[in-house]
């Protein structure tokens, strides 16, 4: 079910002179700014953020965590601003388009008749980003005061994997004096009724192996070459990889959140047809779930190096080992807060481990507790994909699903250690 129609629109209930909902036509002029790698207009999203801090007369501040990387929070202060504080996040940065493969200009934001609205970003994200803000806008003309501190944070990176945003922000003694309690961020469509939210991520490890073998001339039976050994490792992991595949396709309950994928990405060796190379390497992207012990995976990993041969070695060019996850138990405050407000409106929630990464991992590994959501349910999942698009009734529901989020979470008692 479809949470309950939204509210009146900015200012309470004005239509635009051309019909459309003001809530629509800002959406509309978001999407329009091109913040898309490579080249992101930063200028513009700040802005545009600029202008709206004003007009919801809130302040703002501007952290520039590395050179031209650009955090911004608007703050609304809560009436008992020692207490932990709620963030809502949402990064301003899109990916690059294949302009030939749309069907309309990808930063025009066109709206067809059924009212879907075509662009980079209606879904990854620029419609949470609205979406908070609007609902801020409407609590804030009701004269609605909030007990804890509401920031929304826009951070520049997170496409590009965060590392010049969030990931160096969370260490930043401004973070900390945000004083987090919960954060919400970006998750994805739903095809369905229901809404996905996600409570963990999925770990990314980017690895290489090594395969030192015999050279030699190609007319020849060469023993120990490292061709021999590539085979045994891609072996190895494409084994595994067809295990976990058929472990998610068998099972009614596990989403791809759930298992390891394992894709060979990159193959280098060789440098001539009659040259037998002496080294040959191959790369994998793998993506491994909280449930899984990394030690004992790294392990299974040497085994399978020692299986293939001598002198195999490997590194990383990345391996994230932060496995926390955000509690869904009925006893957490946070949560069970979250998921009652959805439950008075008639919204259903499937709850998943994240597929891939988004900076929620950055949140989590400094302990705050942070659930990844995007309000978008009956939308295919077309995030960084071709004609992305977003229906306007979808986006408006939306802003009505945080205009009661927002206040149920700034009002969750505050906790004996906060007293
Ligand atoms: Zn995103």
């Amino acid at each position: 079910m479809l949470p309950d129609k939204d509210g009146p629109g900015v200012g309470g209930g004005q239509v635009c002179p051309d019909g459309e909902e003001p809530s629509v036509s800002l959406f509309r002029e978001y999407l329009r700014l091109r913040t898309v790698h490579p080249q992101p207009d930063y200028d513009g999203a700040l802005q545009f953020l600029d202008r709206i801090a004003e007009e919801l007369e809130l302040p703002m501040k501007k952290i520039e965590v590395c050179p031209g990387k650009i955090v911004s929070i608007m703050t609304w202060e809560g009436t008992n601003p020692n207490l932990k504080s709620i963030l809502l996040n949402s990064h301003t940065d899109v990916v690059p388009v294949y302009q030939e493969q749309w069907k309309y200009d990808a930063f025009s934001a066109f709206k067809d008749a059924e009212g879907n609205i075509y662009a980079r970003g209606t879904q990854d994200m620029k419609c949470v980003t609205i979406q908070y803000i609007q609902a801020v806008r409407r609590l804030k003309a009701e004269g609605r005061k909030l007990m804890r501190t509401v920031h929304l944070m826009f951070v520049p990176d997170e496409e590009v994997g965060g590392r010049e945003g969030m990931e160096t922000f969370v260490e930043h003694p401004e973070f900390q004096r945000l004083n987090i309690g919960f954060a919400l961020d970006e998750g994805l469509a739903n095809p369905g009724e229901a809404f996905t939210v996600f409570y963990g991520e999925r770990n990314p490890w980017w690895i290489t192996i090594h395969c030192p073998g015999s050279p030699g001339h190609g007319s020849r039976f060469v023993e120990n070459t490292a061709a021999e050994k590539l085979r045994q490792i891609i072996n190895s992991f494409m084994d595994f990889r067809e295990k976990e595949k058929h472990r998610l396709n068998t099972s009614e309950c596990l989403t791809l959140g759930d298992v390891t994928t394992v894709n060979m990405t990159m193959v280098k060796g060789g440098v001539a047809y009659n040259v037998i190379p002496a080294e040959m390497d191959v790369s994998f992207d793998l993506r491994i779930p909280p449930t899984v012990n990394l030690q004992e995976f790294e392990k299974q990993i040497q085994q399978w190096c020692k299986e293939a041969g001598e002198g195999i070695t490997y590194e990383f060019a990345q391996k994230h080992m932060n496995q926390n996850i955000t509690s869904t138990k009925e006893n957490d405050p946070w949560w069970s807060t979250f998921s009652s407000t959805c439950k008075a409106m008639n919204m259903t929630l499937e709850r998943e481990i994240f597929p891939a990464a988004t900076d929620s991992r950055f949140i989590r590994a400094v302990g705050i507790p942070a659930i990844g959501f995007s309000p978008m349910n009956r939308t295919p999942i077309l995030l960084h994909d071709h004609n992305e698009y977003l229906n306007e009734q979808v986006f408006l529901r939306g802003i009505g699903v945080y205009e009661r989020l927002i206040p149920a979470l700034a009002c969750v008692p505050a906790f004996p250690d906060e007293a």
